[in-house]
Formats: structure tokens, sequence, C-alpha cells
């Protein structure tokens, strides 16, 4: 049997930041990715935002490693050729029984510990952006948008560069505790079977049936999968804004939002769409739905310049009928297992939460120290 320190399956965005920190950190790392190259999940499907940290339970994993991974995701990027831009976000309330909620969501904003953040006016909100209608906004200047290929290459380099290794067509089937660690089969081009001291299941959409393939380690403490698509569309022409202008948020999404790219294009979504298994096929009529939702806060969006674009799914840890549930870790205080740490339901902000994400799975691995604070807190593995 092949023997490797540490196997990190899965290389997506998450996986590759792992991959990164622990190959720095000192460790062996074998990156095991299931498809012909890294990035072709849930992260190439995202809205590429870089989320300030607004919406989230304080104290929750997506509440504080959004702030963290902001934070370091922004540093990261200011020191190498990763193309980014500070848009800023107005978050907008359409009517007056919404102000509430954008008051709630500034509250909430302050206790997360995220600055800079100002309630507008409808007129200044519309002083900033002219096509916009609302009756009031949240300006949060820290939200940007990101290009998420870059920065996955640039982990991967990274990685590569402190001695890590990537191999793609190798999706792990099943694993196994043993003595001094794990063993894993591996399907593909290459089968075969590892030996690993320690595992990062960073497997996204695949990251909870894979958990249930682990030997039946921590079976009760699994969560069930849930698959909640976003489609997104793009608009024909050139968007009259300058920031991303995101509704109230809905139950189990950001609402119909619009972001840019770096090219200035304009898209909207994503919204909501619970399925039984990842499709990626974005249906035209959607747009019925997206018209309406956009016009609240754009009344000019013309008819017809809805152009179908793609899909990404969320890999949703809670029903349709549940609350919420947050990113969860499971690590060696719950399963058992010293050496092992699976990732579910890393659904958003977890491209902004990447490099904090990654430090916190070394922490629970044992390698780095986190204050106590963090290692007090119940949910730390
Ligand atoms: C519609 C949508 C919009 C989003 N927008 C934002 C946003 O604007 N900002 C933000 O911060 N976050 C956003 N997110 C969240 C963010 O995109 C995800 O949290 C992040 O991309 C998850 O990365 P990952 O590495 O966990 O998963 P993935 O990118 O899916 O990587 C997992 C990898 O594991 C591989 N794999 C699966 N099973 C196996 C196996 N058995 N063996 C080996 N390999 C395997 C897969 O092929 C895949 O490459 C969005 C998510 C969605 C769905």
């Amino acid at each position: 049997m092949e023997r490797v320190d540490c196997v990190v399956i899965g290389a997506g965005v998450v996986g590759l930041a792992c991959a990164r920190a622990l190959a720095q950190a000192g460790r062996e790392v074998l990156i095991l990715e299931a498809t012909e190259r890294f990035g072709s999940g849930i992260s190439s499907r995202s809205s590429e935002v870089i989320h300030a940290g607004l919406y989230y339970p304080t104290n929750s994993w997506r509440a504080r490693l959004c702030m963290a991974g902001r934070q370091a995701l922004y540093a990261y990027c200011a020191e190498r050729p990763i193309p980014h831009r500070r848009t800023g976000k107005l978050l907008v309330a359409t009517d007056d029984a919404q102000l509430p909620q954008l008051d709630a969501i500034a509250s909430r904003a302050a206790a997360n510990g995220v600055t800079g953040l100002s309630r507008l006016h409808a007129d200044e909100a519309v002083a900033l952006e002219p096509e916009l209608r609302c009756v009031g906004a949240l300006l949060s200047p820290d939200t940007g948008i990101i290009d998420s290929h870059a920065l996955m290459l640039s982990l991967l380099g990274d990685a590569e560069a402190a001695g890590a290794t990537l191999v793609t067509h190798s999706p792990v089937l099943r694993g196994e505790r043993i003595a001094s660690g794990f063993a894993l089969e591996v399907g593909g081009d290459a089968s075969l079977k590892l030996h690993a001291r320690s595992v990062v299941n960073a497997a996204g959409l695949g990251a909870v049936p894979l958990a249930r393939r682990f030997g039946g380690l921590a079976e009760a403490r699994l969560p069930k999968a849930h698959f909640a698509k976003g489609n997104y569309f793009t608009l024909q022409g050139k968007a009259p804004f300058s920031h991303l202008i995101y509704p109230i948020p809905e139950a189990a999404g950001l609402g119909v939002h619009l972001t840019l790219d770096l090219g200035g294009q304009a898209r909207f979504g994503p919204d909501v769409e619970w399925i039984d298994a990842p499709d990626y096929g974005v249906a035209p009529t959607r747009a019925e739905s997206f018209y309406p939702a956009v016009r609240r806060y754009w009344p000019d969006l013309p008819d017809g310049a809805l152009l179908p674009a793609y899909a990404g799914v969320r890999p949703k840890i809670h029903g349709p009928e549940e609350a919420a549930a947050d990113f969860m870790l499971l690590g060696p205080r719950e399963h058992g297992a010293p050496g092992l740490v699976e990732l579910f339901g890393i659904e958003s902000p977890g491209l902004t939460s990447c490099l904090a994400l990654a430090d916190a799975v070394l922490a629970a691995l044992g390698q780095h120290p986190w204050d106590k604070e963090t290692r007090d807190s119940p949910t730390f593995p």
C-alpha cells in the first residue's frame, strides 16, 4: 500500500486552500480530485463575490470565517496577480415593510464585527446609482468581486511550490480507519490503495456521500445532503450600475442580485431551485420570475434583456423547510478519529472564507494555534 502523510480530497477552492496551508505547514500533501481538472465543481459556478459578512448568525462558522477569510483574501490578492475589485455593494429595501429587515441586518453585521457600513436614505442611494429604485439601503464598501479561477490557480501554485501534488481522475471511493491513520481506496485511471495519516474531506457536493463510505465514522452526526440549484441570467448590453445590488435575502439564498464580473458584464441570480441531484441546465422559462424580482430595484430592466447563463448547485445540509445550517466541520472531537476533518455544507460564503477555513482545518488537525476563544467554542472541531 502506498503511504502518504496527508490526503486532501477535492480540488475546489476549499481543498486547494487546505492543501496549500498544510503543505506550507510542512506536511506532505496529496490532493486527489475525481474529475479531469481542479476547480471544476461548485467553485466554478459561483457569483465570485467577496462577501463582507453581513448576514450570518453572530459567532457562527459562516460569520467568523467570512470575516477572517475576507481580510485574508484581500491581503492575498494584493500580493498576487489575482484579478479582483472592491466594488462595494448596496443592499436595498424596496418597500417600507423591508426597512426593519435592513436595520436588523445592519445590527447583525455590527455584531459580527463588520465595519464601514453606511445606512443610506433612498436619495443617497440613488445619487450613487441613478437607475436604482429603493426606499433605503445599506452600503457595504468592503464587498468585492474576484476571479475565482485565478485564485485557485494561485492556491494550487503555492501548494505545489510547498511540495503538494495534485492527482486528477482520482475519485476516493471509500475509507477506513486503521491503527496509524486511514486506508483509502482510490478509483479512476490508476486505482490504488493509499495509507494516509491525515485526511481532509473537501469533496463539496460529494462530501456527505463520501463520509458515509468512511467506515461508519460519526454516522449519527452526518447531515443529510440536499441540493439547491441557483440559476443565473446575464444582461444583454451594459449594466448601468457600478455597485453590486442585493435585495433583502430570502429563505435559502441572498435573493436575485446583480453582480458584475471583472469585465463589467452584469449577471443576475442565483435563484433557489431545490433539486434531487446536481444538474446545470438553465431553463429559459425561469427568466419569468427574474424580471419582476429585478424590477423591484431596477424598474427599467428592458424586456428580453436577460439571457440564460449558467447554474451552480449549493451543497445544502438542511432541507427546504428547515432553518439554514451553518458550515459543518467534523473533526477528531466529533468522530474520535485523529487526523480526519470533514467539511459539509460549504456553500456561500465558502469562496470568501477559503483561507480561514483552511486555518480552521489546520487547527483541527493540531497544526495551528487558534486563539482560545475560537478553540473553546462549542462548534470548534
Ligand atoms: C450558486 C452559488 C453561488 C455562490 N456564490 C458565492 C459567492 O459569491 N461568494 C462566496 O464566498 N461563495 C459563494 N458560493 C459558495 C462557494 O462557491 C463554495 O463554498 C465553494 O466553491 C466550495 O468549494 P469546495 O472546494 O468546497 O467545493 P468544490 O469546488 O465543489 O470542490 C470539491 C471537489 O471535490 C471533488 N470531488 C467530489 N467527490 C470526490 C471524491 N470522492 N474523490 C475526489 N474528489 C472528489 C469534486 O470534483 C470537486 O472538484 C456560491 C455557491 C453557489 C452554489
